[in-house]
């Protein structure tokens, strides 16, 4: 090492000189000293090695001391935090899905912070069973003789299956071999749950004679699949949920139903496309019926199975379910969604208030948010989407606000480094902000972030 670059390095200030200045002061006031001390350590040999690598002046105290506060604030921010979706999609898996009402989010608080009965009965003071809060609610809501909850659809399709097939055939339709996103495949989840699929009809056109004749002595289960993320137009047949019920009886088999989104409202009394609803499920006679909590039912998430008592009773005495149970915060939150869906209505459910938005009231949404803004903001229409792999082909019209300042990608991802992060879309070469996923009270955030973007 030549002579200026190792003068350069004894130039650094001591660790312990940076601590006994006011700043290094206020630092182990802000976090725990050892702490402190790692981020100085941190931030001097990150010097070292500039210098090393020929870097021509040697940083100052406070300019150290400044890394290391900058290092310590980011190891405290969670990296799980609240962003704001302008996104257009309502149930957005990558961005958590569901919001939850104040309500529920309450509930959820109150859970967490002491202890509750999640498996105690206060009657009889004797161990209670998990889901004692939800199963009324559920039984009231879907009209099924029995009903409770695990983990998530998935889950909830994956004991089903092991419950009531192991060892045995399932017969599927082949329209109905779905792929659900992150890689749950209907035929793989037929094979961990240890039973063997038999494939039925064709991609278009299945009927019940089709199943009628994949019967075998070994066959357990007949399995019907909502399509979900997407759609088969043109020339289409399907067996009915009820005769595919009726024909489960008449041969001494289960019909399980994988409903995926599972809708309680009547999807048209929000100006959509009906949707079979959990309690069409159940009415046409099906012996188990599982739905996801955090998709149409604007829950946590959750997988929900109702039916038939003697089938949901085998599943509530299987094995595998204790590695599929839910916390006691998500229970808290599925219990106070479903006392909304039974007491309050959908309009209490911010999944489905967010469907089920006045074009006018998105509107209005745009042009305060363009009022806060200024003249590079301006409203346009735009469609969004319920998102979560459901109702795939229903355009649920919108407005957004675009941004004609900079290059799309650049802001965009500016918008993201923001405080709260927005996440937005790029529509006809400008950044949208979709008003559809946007509440009124995150406008003053929203507009600040966008300012924030526009000048770094
Ligand atoms: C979404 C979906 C699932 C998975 O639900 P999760 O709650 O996300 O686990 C399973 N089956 C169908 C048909 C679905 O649409």
């Amino acid at each position: 090492m030549d002579g200026l670059a190792g003068a350069k390095l004894r130039a650094l200030p001591q660790l312990q000189r940076l601590l006994e200045l006011p700043e290094g002061h206020s630092l182990t006031e802000d976090f725990p000293r050892a702490a402190v001390v790692e981020a100085l350590r941190g931030a001097l040999d990150e010097a070292r090695v500039a210098l090393r690598l020929g870097g021509v002046v040697a940083p100052d105290p406070l300019a150290l001391l400044g890394r290391a506060r900058a290092a310590l604030d980011a190891a405290q921010s969670p990296c799980v935090r609240r962003v704001i979706n302008a996104t257009g999609i309502v149930l957005h898996t990558n961005l958590g899905r569901a919001p939850l009402a104040p309500e529920v989010a309450k509930a959820v608080a109150e859970a967490a912070r002491g202890y509750c009965n999640i498996e105690f009965d206060l009657e009889t003071g004797e161990r209670g069973s998990r889901t004692q809060g939800i199963e009324p609610l559920l039984q009231r809501l879907t009209g099924a003789e029995a009903a409770f909850a695990v983990n998530n659809c998935a889950a909830a399709v994956l004991l089903a299956l092991s419950g009531l097939a192991e060892g045995g055939e399932v017969v599927v339709s082949r329209g109905e071999l779905v792929e659900i996103g992150g890689g749950f495949r209907i035929p793989d989840v037929i094979q961990q749950g240890g039973a063997r699929l038999v494939e039925v009809g064709t991609t278009n056109k299945t009927r019940l004679a089709d199943y009628q004749r994949a019967i075998t002595p070994v066959t357990r289960v007949l399995l019907k699949v909502h399509q979900s993320n997407f759609r088969i137009s043109g020339f289409t047949e399907e067996a009915p949920l009820h005769e595919l019920a009726a024909l489960a009886r008449e041969r001494g088999l289960l019909l399980v139903h994988d409903l995926g989104s599972g809708t309680l409202v009547d999807l048209r009394s929000l100006g959509l496309p009906p949707e079979m609803t959990v309690q069409e499920s159940v009415a046409a006679g099906v012996d188990v019926v599982a739905f996801s909590g955090d998709k149409l039912l604007g829950g946590p998430q959750s997988g929900l199975l109702a039916g038939h008592t003697a089938a949901v009773n085998t599943l509530r005495r299987h094995p595998l379910l204790r590695a599929l149970r839910l916390d006691k915060l998500s229970l808290a939150a599925l219990e106070a969604t479903l006392r909304l869906h039974c007491y309050a209505g959908p309009g209490a459910v911010p999944v489905l208030r967010k469907m089920g938005q006045a074009p006018a009231v998105l509107q209005a949404r745009a042009d305060a948010l363009v009022a806060l803004l200024g003249p590079f903001a301006r409203t346009e229409a735009t469609v969004g989407y319920a998102g979560g792999g459901t109702l795939p082909d229903v355009r649920i019209e919108s407005v957004g606000v675009s941004l004609h300042l900079m290059e799309p990608e650049p802001l965009k991802a500016r918008l993201r480094g923001c405080r709260p992060p927005v996440v937005g879309r790029i529509a006809n070469g400008r950044v949208l902000l979709d008003m559809l996923t946007v509440d009124d009270d995150e406008l003053p955030d929203l507009a600040r972030a966008v300012r924030e973007a526009a000048s770094a």
